[in-house]
C-alpha cells in the first residue's frame, strides 16, 4: 500500500483489507453469540455502509434480515434546526431486535437525531454496530455496542466511505495525509 490520490488530496494506508476483514469476522461472532435464536433486523444506514453491512452480513451464521436505508436531513420549522428522516424504512420495528450498521460515528450527530425516531416504533431492543468511531470527534455521545476500530480524528476513505463520492471502491481505509 502506497500513498494514493482521491481528487485534490493524498492519502496514506491506514487499515488493510486484511485488518478490516479479520475484525469483521470477531464482530460477526459476537453477534452471533449475543442474538441466537433471535432473527435480528439489520437497518444499514446509506451510502457508506454498504460494503461494510454486506461484509459483516456475509459472516453471520444466525437467521437474520437486512434493510438499508437513506438519511435525508433538511431545515426543520422549529428551532432545533436539520430533522433527519429515514428514506426507505418499509420494515414495522415493534418488538424487533434491530441492530444499526453504520460506517463511522464521528460527531455522534446523525445518529444522536435519529435513533429517537427509531426508538419511537418501540424495537424490544436496539443495538449499534459501527466499522469506525472517532471519539475525539464526540459531540453526542452515542453507545457503540459493537465497535470495529476507534480511530484519530482525521478524514478518512475507502471501504465504502467517499472524499466528495470517489474512493468507496478502494479496498483498504485510507487516511488524509497532511
Ligand atoms: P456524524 O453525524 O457522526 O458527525 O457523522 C456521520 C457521517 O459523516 C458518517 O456516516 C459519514 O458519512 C460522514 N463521515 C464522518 N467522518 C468521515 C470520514 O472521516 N470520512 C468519510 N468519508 N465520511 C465521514
Amino acid at each position: 500500500m502506497s500513498i494514493i490520490r482521491v481528487h485534490d488530496k493524498q492519502f496514506e494506508p491506514y487499515l488493510t483489507a486484511s485488518e478490516i476483514n479479520a475484525r469483521i469476522k470477531v464482530l460477526a461472532q459476537q453477534l452471533d453469540k449475543d442474538y441466537a435464536g433471535k432473527k435480528p433486523l439489520f437497518i444499514a444506514i446509506l451510502n457508506g455502509s454498504f460494503i461494510f453491512a454486506a461484509d459483516l452480513f456475509k459472516e453471520l451464521s444466525i437467521d437474520a434480515e437486512i434493510c438499508f436505508i437513506k438519511l435525508a436531513s433538511y431545515k426543520g420549522t422549529k428551532s432545533s434546526g436539520q430533522v433527519i428522516t429515514a428514506i426507505g424504512l418499509d420494515t414495522d420495528l415493534f418488538g424487533r431486535d434491530v441492530v444499526i450498521v453504520e460506517d463511522i460515528v464521528d460527531t455522534g450527530k446523525t445518529l444522536n437525531e435519529f435513533l429517537p425516531q427509531l426508538l419511537h416504533q418501540q424495537p424490544a431492543s436496539m443495538k449499534i454496530v459501527a466499522l469506525l468511531h472517532k471519539p475525539e470527534a464526540t459531540v453526542y455521545p452515542i453507545p457503540i455496542d459493537y465497535l470495529g476500530f476507534s480511530i484519530p480524528n482525521k478524514f478518512v476513505v475507502g471501504y465504502g466511505l467517499d472524499y466528495d463520492g470517489l474512493g468507496r471502491n478502494i479496498r483498504e481505509i485510507y487516511k488524509l495525509l497532511e
